[in-house]
């Protein structure tokens, strides 16, 4: 965990000067642009711990087989979830959006963390 809020992959989400708004659902996401955000997130670090926090809430731990790399892959464990943390603190430090999805138990939920400029955003958050 330490170096993880040092490191920063890239600047370019604050030249962008965007904000994101997350979403979780477990059903399809037609509604997804009127709704309200389920927060507002204003840093790649809020955007990695933000969905971190959601796949710990959701996350079915189990092994799967790989069957190319011939092992066992754990999903959900530690190394998994700081490896995903990594991931998305990349891509939104480069201003993007994250689109994923949570293997929960019996469901797949899915994770929408939007990227949008204060001109794109309806909700009235700025970045100010
Ligand atoms: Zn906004």
């Amino acid at each position: 965990m330490r170096g993880f809020e040092s490191f920063l992959p890239s600047d370019e989400w604050q030249a962008a000067g965007v904000h994101w708004h997350a979403f979780t659902e477990a059903g399809n996401r037609h509604t997804l642009r009127e709704r309200a955000p389920e927060a507002v997130l204003r840093s790649p670090w809020e955007v990695a711990r933000w969905i971190d926090a959601r796949t710990r809430e959701h996350v079915y731990k189990r092994e799967i087989w790989a069957l190319h790399e011939r092992l066992w892959v754990s999903i959900g464990d530690e190394d998994d979830l700081e490896h995903l943390r990594q991931e998305n603190y990349a891509i939104a430090s480069r201003g993007d959006s994250i689109h994923t999805d949570i293997y929960a138990e019996t469901e797949r939920r899915h994770v929408y963390v939007e990227a949008v400029t204060d001109a794109q955003c309806r909700h009235g958050c700025t970045t100010g």
